[in-house]
C-alpha cells in the first residue's frame, strides 16, 4: 500500500495518522522526539530537527506524498521534501501562513473582508494605528504566534510604551472587532480544485485558547453559505491543496453579520475535532482525501447539532495526578479523546470530549458536565 508522510508528531498528526490508517495507509512520522503524540499511532517514526535537510530527506524518500500538522516549519524544509515525494501544502503556502502580514496582504489584495491592519514597529507606529482604527488595538507578532502567545491589546498610548517592541520580531495592529461570535471553516481541496467545506464551527474561547467548539453555529443560513464561500475563495486564493481552516469574526452591525477573516491555518483545526463524532467524514479523513485525489467525503451533520470541550492541563492535580477519567466517560454519549502527553501542564490541550444531539443545549449540558466531573 502507499506511505503517506506526516511532518510534526502533535494530536493533529495523531489524528490524521489514524483516519489514514483506518483507510489502509501506512502513515510515516517526522517529529522532534518518538514520545510525541503522533509518534506512537504511526507505522515508523524518524525523528530530526526540522533545519536538518538530511534526516527530512531520508525520511521524505520513504513516503509517497507528505503533508504536516503545523505551519511554522521552514518552508525549506518543506521544499525538500517535495524533492522527493508530492508535498501538500507546498512551500509557498507556508511562507504566507508563517507571517501575518503575508497572510493578511494576500487574501485582501483577492477582495476578502479581512480585519483591517497595518505593520508597525513601535509605539508611535501603534498610535497611528489607533488613529486609523480607534482604540482599542490588537498588536501582534508577525511570525509564530500561537494560542494568543505574541499579541497585546492597547487601549491607549502609555500601554504601547509599555510593549517589548524590540523583543518581538515585525509587529502588526488591528482593529479590535466587537464580534459578536467567533466561527471557522475548514475547507478541503484537492490538487485538481475540487474542494468541499465543512458546516460553520461557533467558537468560544477562554484566556485566548480555544474551549467550546458547537454547530450549527448560531448564524443566519446566509450568513453561513457567505462563510463558506469566503473560505472556499481564500483556499483558492493561496493555492492549498489539503486542508484549510478559515478562522472568522461575525459582527452584528443593524442587524446585518459581517465578516471579518482573522487567520487561516493550513492544517487540521482544533475546531474540526468535532467532526469525528459530528460528520459523516471527519477533517482528518477529508485531509487524506484531499492529499490522496479520492473523493472528497459527504460533510454533512449526522444530528442536529455537536459540540467539542477542551481538555487542558489545568485539569490534572498539583503532582500531576489525573483527572477522573470513570466519571466523564459515566456521561452518557461523550467521547473522550486523549492524546498521550505524557506532561500536563497549565493551558497545554491534553485531549478533548465531543458529543452530538438534538439540540445544542443538550450537548452543551452533557460536555460541561462530563468536564465538571474530572474534577470530582
Ligand atoms: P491560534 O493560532 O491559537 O488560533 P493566535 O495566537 O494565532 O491563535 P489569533 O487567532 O490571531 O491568535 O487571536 C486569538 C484570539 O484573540 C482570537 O480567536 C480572538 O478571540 C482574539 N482576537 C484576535 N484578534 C482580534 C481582533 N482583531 N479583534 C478582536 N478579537 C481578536
Ligand atoms: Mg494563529
Ligand atoms: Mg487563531
Amino acid at each position: 500500500g502507499s506511505t503517506i508522510g506526516m511532518v510534526g508528531g502533535g494530536q493533529l498528526g495523531r489524528m490524521f495518522a489514524i483516519a489514514a490508517a483506518k483507510l489502509g495507509y501506512r502513515v510515516g512520522v517526522f517529529c522532534g522526539s518518538s514520545d510525541e503524540p503522533a509518534a506512537d499511532v504511526a507505522t515508523f517514526t524518524v525523528c530530526g530537527p526540522l533545519e536538518d535537510h538530511s534526516a527530512i530527506e531520508i525520511f521524505a524518500d520513504r513516503c509517497d506524498v507528505i503533508t504536516l500538522e503545523f505551519e511554522n516549519i521552514p518552508a525549506e524544509t518543506i521544499a525538500a521534501c517535495g524533492r522527493h515525494a508530492p508535498t501538500f501544502p507546498d512551500a509557498s503556502v507556508l511562507a504566507t501562513a508563517q507571517d501575518r502580514l503575508l497572510e493578511k496582504s494576500t487574501l485582501r489584495d483577492a477582495g476578502l473582508p479581512v480585519t483591517p491592519f497595518m505593520p508597525v514597529a513601535n509605539a508611535e507606529q501603534a498610535c497611528e494605528a489607533a488613529k486609523e482604527f480607534g482604540w482599542p488595538i490588537i498588536v501582534k507578532t508577525q511570525r509564530s504566534g500561537y494560542d494568543g502567545k505574541g499579541q497585546h491589546r492597547l487601549s491607549s498610548a502609555d500601554e504601547a510604551e509599555a510593549v517589548d517592541w524590540q523583543g518581538g520580531g515585525d509587529w502588526i495592529a488591528e482593529a479590535m472587532i466587537h464580534f459578536e461570535r467567533e466561527v471557522s471553516v475548514v475547507v478541503a481541496r484537492r490538487a485538481d480544485g475540487k474542494s468541499t467545506t465543512f458546516p460553520v464551527f461557533e467558537n468560544d474561547h477562554r484566556n485566548h485558547i480555544l474551549d467550546l467548539t458547537t454547530l450549527p453555529a448560531n448564524i443566519t443560513p446566509e450568513t453561513e453559505n457567505r462563510a463558506r464561500e469566503i473560505a472556499i475563495e481564500a483556499t483558492r486564493c493561496l493555492d492549498v491543496v489539503g486542508l484549510l481552516c478559515v478562522e472568522m469574526f461575525i459582527q452584528n452591525i443593524d442587524g446585518e453579520q459581517k465578516i471579518y477573516i482573522n487567520e487561516v491555518a493550513p492544517r487540521p483545526h482544533n475546531s474540526g475535532h468535532v467532526t469525528i463524532e459530528a460528520c459523516h467524514t471527519s477533517q482528518f479523513e477529508q485531509h487524506v482525501r484531499a492529499i490522496c485525489g479520492l473523493p472528497l467525503g459527504n460533510t454533512d451533520l449526522i444530528a442536529p447539532a455537536a459540540g467539542m470541550i477542551n481538555l487542558l492541563g489545568d485539569l490534572w492535580g498539583e503532582n500531576g495526578a489525573p483527572p477522573n477519567w470513570q466519571a466523564a466517560l459515566a456521561v452518557d454519549g461523550v467521547s473522550l479523546h486523549l492524546y498521550g502527553k505524557h506532561a500536563a501542564r497549565p493551558g497545554r490541550k491534553m485531549g478533548h470530549m465531543s458529543a452530538v444531539g438534538d439540540s445544542l443545549d443538550d450537548v452543551t449540558e452533557r460536555l460541561h458536565r462530563a468536564r465538571n466531573a474530572l474534577r470530582q
